[in-house]
């Protein structure tokens, strides 16, 4: 295949976008569908091939990378502190899960891995306010690409962390594009900047954008990297490139929605020289299910310059 997706009218006909739509009918028939966006963080260009959509739901376990950041930075952990996880934990009345007991685990793992019950333990000294504070350094209550931010919580319903850190609060959900920034943020270089993300056909962005700074130290950064990169390689997110072509560093997040779920994956590439970062929100399945296998379709139904 030929092309470059930084040629609108190539990606447009690659996705079977027309433009002969009116707004609001495009996001009336994508509500409810798989969104899928990507940006440049050299140009700050945003691409919305499936349509200018963008869902504000919980994060699930997208939210383990700001705890992450937050457990570093604040001195709360280092990268070799342990804990084990036998399959179940207990915080006060209510049960913990992973789906597989993942033994002896460190923070690099947890966050390739997902472990559910080495953050549990790990951030019950993590403070709610402590764990937002990280959220708006890293994006989560600031608009991007010309929308407002999802629900942020300026009065936390909840004391504790965790419902956060696990991405589960009913009062926080950052939006698609807020979670896509998320990974452009982990993939520059702390203390380097990132470009105002916009798209290509809008450019009414609201005034408060501003390009943003990593918030991250060369610790957090090394080992959020590392967690994502793990988490392409052997991780959740594995099945994303098998043959490892793009290079992909990435973060997945499951949440139940009524009786079934719905997931995200967001990332990051080439890991060696970061030039993009993308989304995907799948409004049903588990991100092994559906947020995985509909990323890989979008990711290689292009070449990337
Ligand atoms: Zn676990």
């Amino acid at each position: 295949m030929s092309g470059n997706i930084d040629r609108r009218g190539f990606i447009r006909s690659l996705f079977g976008i027309t433009g002969a739509l009116p707004v609001a009918q495009q996001m009336a028939e994508a509500k409810g569908q798989t969104s899928f966006y990507w940006c440049n963080f050299k140009t700050g260009q945003v691409g919305f091939p499936t349509g200018l959509f963008v869902p504000e739901e919980r994060p699930g376990s997208l939210m383990k990378l700001v705890a992450a950041a937050a457990l570093i930075d604040e001195g709360l952990t280092h990268a070799n502190e342990t804990y084990e996880c036998t399959g179940t934990y207990n915080v006060g009345k209510e049960a913990v899960h992973c789906q597989n007991a993942h033994g002896k685990i460190d923070i690099v793992q947890a966050i390739g891995r997902s472990c559910n019950i080495y953050f549990a333990q790990a951030t019950k000294r993590l403070t709610t306010r402590a764990f937002l504070a990280k959220a708006a350094q890293l994006g989560l209550d600031k608009p991007c690409a010309g929308r407002h931010s999802g629900a942020f919580p300026v009065k936390p319903a909840e004391s504790s962390s965790l419902h956060y850190v696990l991405g589960l609060a009913p009062d926080f959900k950052p939006n698609a594009l807020q979670l896509m920034r998320l990974a452009a943020l982990v993939a520059i270089a702390p203390g380097a900047k990132l470009p105002v993300l916009h798209s290509a056909e809008n450019l009414d962005l609201l005034e408060q954008e501003k390009p943003m700074i990593s918030p991250l130290s060369a610790e957090s950064h090394r080992v959020l990297s590392a967690g994502m990169r793990l988490s392409a390689t052997e991780g959740t997110a594995r099945k994303l490139d098998v043959d490892d072509q793009l290079k992909i560093a990435a973060k997945t997040g499951t949440t139940p929605h009524g009786n079934k779920f719905q997931s995200y994956v967001i990332g990051y590439f080439p890991v060696d020289k970061p030039a993009h970062a993308f989304a995907l929100y799948a409004p049903s399945g588990t991100s092994q299910d559906s947020a995985v296998p509909k990323a890989k379709e979008f990711l290689f139904s292009t070449t990337w310059p």
